[in-house]
């Protein structure tokens, strides 16, 4: 099985000066190859999760933001076939869940009420997208398809109004604990033909220091403390493909398999 597990906003800003606090983290950098994707393309949540499972550059989907001309976008205005649409007309097995290119975040395959519209926005929901999140994939981790997608959420939207503040590294404790769940506890990775890629879909920094503010400072959810960095995160095992970009994503599912 190939596993894309998406974490989206994770950091190596957050993750590496706390590893002792974050033990899975700790535990799959070791058994596996790190590095610090440096996006080319503009850090935006919707164009990147688009281009990294259609393996097209932002000026070849167009697909830009969750909201076209008042209007939210749709699965089929973007012109594309992605990696699952591609595999399931092959006849492989394909399960995505929750991959935030749209709002509320797409499923493939999988019957899944996103938390909170996609946009979990307390404590509450995060909590529960963790929670159930975790629970949907461990279930289709145990269907064993030939290719499984998933993503949380929940980062993306804490950094963004609560950047700097302690409460941060409690949700990525909170967030490692489910990886244990998700990739020890279930010995995936004792399968040596089985293969990972942990990815977010770009980095976070204080919202003085993004180069360019994905929202306004004030919002009325409240002010704006952290935005987007074009520093993701990746963590890959089993994978020889070289993942420079998100597009190569497509590119190393697509090679193992056709
Ligand atoms: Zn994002």
């Amino acid at each position: 099985m190939f596993f894309i597990l998406g974490i989206d906003a994770a950091t190596w800003n957050v993750i590496r000066p706390n590893l002792n606090k974050l033990p899975n983290f700790e535990k799959l950098i070791r058994v596996g190859k790190s590095k610090e994707l440096v996006l080319k393309e503009k850090p935006i949540s919707p164009s990147v999760w688009c281009g990294m499972f259609c393996g097209k550059m932002p000026w070849e989907h167009k697909h830009e933001s969750y909201v076209v001309d008042g209007n939210i976008a749709r699965r089929e205005d973007i012109k594309v076939d992605f990696i699952w649409d591609i595999l399931h007309k092959e006849g492989k097995e394909v399960k995505a869940l929750n991959v935030p290119f749209i709002v509320p975040p797409y499923s493939f395959g999988v019957d899944f009420k996103p938390v909170g519209f996609g946009m979990p926005t307390n404590e509450k929901e995060w909590q529960e997208e963790l929670e159930r999140i975790t629970e949907k994939t461990k279930e289709l981790l145990a269907e064993n398809p030939d290719l499984l997608i998933s993503v949380y959420t929940l980062l993306d939207r804490i950094q963004h109004f609560h950047w700097g503040e302690t409460c941060v590294l409690e949700w990525y404790q909170k967030l490692d604990a489910k990886i244990g769940e998700l990739l020890f506890d279930t010995r995936f990775l004792e399968d040596k033909s089985n293969k990972l890629i942990v990815i977010s879909d770009h980095g976070f920094c204080s919202f003085g220091e993004a180069k360019m503010p994905t929202l306004p400072e004030q919002t009325e959810k409240g002010k704006i403390k952290g935005d987007h960095h074009e520093n993701a995160f990746l963590i890959t095992v089993n994978v020889d493909y070289q993942i420079n970009r998100p597009q190569d994503v497509f590119y190393a599912i697509r090679k193992q398999l056709s």
